[in-house]
């Protein structure tokens, strides 16, 4: 029985966390889309269920999470955690607000904690603003992000337009003092009306402190990050037996593809460093707005390469490429047709026997994982901070998947990734 249930608002969310959870030491299996009622769900410490719920309306993200939260409870879940980016990414409508406030609902949480720091990827919050390496989030690449631009800091004033409720902070000084200093102060903060809490964290010392009040609470929000204490804090307070080596992704070897939609700076690097090396299809998406001519492209240049090419197929363009798609076609349905494009051709290049597949992208990563069906994965090692190797299990074999958030990774990140996956976890 899982002690702990996580839902992840979209699958490369969803990856990291279970990446972080793994390398701490918690056996952890991924769970894709909303559990259909009455499924078993693994036997594991930990199951992540991915969402595809960052951009979805405001009311589907609130269902899903709940129908979520109902299975994680079912199987008998003793703790949650809400999983977001941490670069908070999300729109004055939510959906991190709406999602949190039903959750904690739900589960009569008083507070609910909220931190996206992730110091190994430079994420970190202090005095309440998320920080970028040494920049703000709003000076950071992020106030480019086609779907979610973030346009400004304060995580104290980004999570209060989008709840009713009161939004206190929870500032350094406090969680440097320690677990009791936090959890006094929630206790303050809740007894003076607020229902959610922004944590600071800057770096990991203060997410393991962290981790121990979070280990007590029903309900905790945040970035893979809040998630890097909770293992050992469990296991002190004796609630998971031990922990030990937990990356479970068999190896697997063979044709491979790469497939980026996501638009971000980190991305954009690997795919030049990724031209040199490769077999590389850039799609012209403003030339040809539709998906039958651009699958058609797609499919012609396939179609020439040679079986043992790597083929890396780029749907995503710098801001001002994007920015001139977006007004010939409209934010969302540009997104669509790129997700469409390229969780289509994930489909033909399985079926065509590609066993190693890479997608960058949060989103475009939940478009294909959906197109292919894969219902469960074995999360394995760390690629890159916050990047797992995963591992569906298919009737045609197993698939090795690299999900990556956009900007994660360092330059050679595909490189690696092809080389991790073939190499595999201990068995
Ligand atoms: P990230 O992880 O960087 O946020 P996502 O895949 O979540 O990446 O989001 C990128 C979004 O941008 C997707 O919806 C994708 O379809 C869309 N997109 C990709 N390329 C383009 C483009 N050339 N023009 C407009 N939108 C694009």
């Amino acid at each position: 029985m899982p002690l702990l249930g996580c839902i992840a608002d979209d699958v490369t969310g969803a990856t990291d966390l279970a990446s972080m959870l793994v390398s701490n030491g918690m056996r952890t299996v991924l769970v894709l889309g909303v559990p259909e009622p009455g499924r078993a769900l693994p036997d594991t410490d930990a199951v992540v269920v991915a969402l595809k719920s960052r951009t979805a309306p405001v009311a589907a993200a609130v269902a899903d999470s709940l129908a979520a939260l109902a299975a994680l409870r079912a199987a008998g879940a003793e703790s949650i955690l809400f999983k977001y980016c941490s670069t908070f990414d999300s729109t004055p409508a939510g959906n991190i607000g709406p999602v949190t406030d039903a959750l904690a609902d739900a589960l009569g949480e008083p507070i609910a904690i909220a931190c996206p720091a992730f110091p190994a990827n430079g994420r970190t919050v202090y005095q309440g603003h998320l920080f970028v390496g040494s920049k703000l989030l709003d000076e950071s690449g992020m106030e480019n992000h086609p779907l979610t631009p973030m346009r400004d800091s304060d995580v104290v004033r980004l999570l209060a337009a989008q709840t009713p409720h009161a939004v206190g902070l929870v500032p350094r000084a406090t969680v440097a003092a320690g677990p009791e200093a936090i959890a006094a102060a929630l206790a303050d903060l809740a007894a003076a009306g607020r229902r959610h809490a922004v944590v600071d964290a800057i770096c990991d010392d203060d997410l393991r402190t962290l981790g121990f009040v979070a280990a007590e609470r029903r309900l905790v929000t945040g970035g893979s990050g809040i998630a890097m204490g909770l293992p050992e804090a469990f296991r002190r307070r004796g609630r998971l037996a031990s922990l030990g080596e937990a990356a479970a992704a068999p190896a697997v070897a063979g044709r491979a593809a790469i497939l980026v939609g996501s638009c971000s700076r980190a991305t954009r690097r690997q795919v030049a460093a990724g031209r040199d090396r490769f077999a590389t299809l850039i799609l012209d998406p403003i030339a040809t707005p539709a998906v039958e001519p651009l699958l058609a492209a797609a499919r012609a240049w396939l179609a020439d390469r040679r079986r043992e090419e790597t083929v890396m197929i780029v749907g995503s363009a710098e801001p001002e490429a994007v920015a001139r798609l977006q007004a010939i076609l409209g934010v969302e349905a540009a997104g669509e047709l790129i997700e469409t494009v390229l969780s289509t051709l994930a489909v033909d290049l399985v079926g065509a026997g590609v066993r190693r597949l890479i997608v960058a992208g949060g989103e475009t990563s939940g478009a294909v994982v959906r197109a292919l069906g894969a219902r469960e994965l074995a999360v394995g090692r760390e690629i890159a901070p916050g990047v797992p190797w995963t591992v569906a299990r298919r009737p045609e074999g197993r698939l090795g998947l690299a999900l990556k958030s956009g900007n994660f990774g360092g330059d050679e990140f595909f490189a690696d990734a092809l080389a991790a996956c073939e190499t595999g976890d201990p068995a």
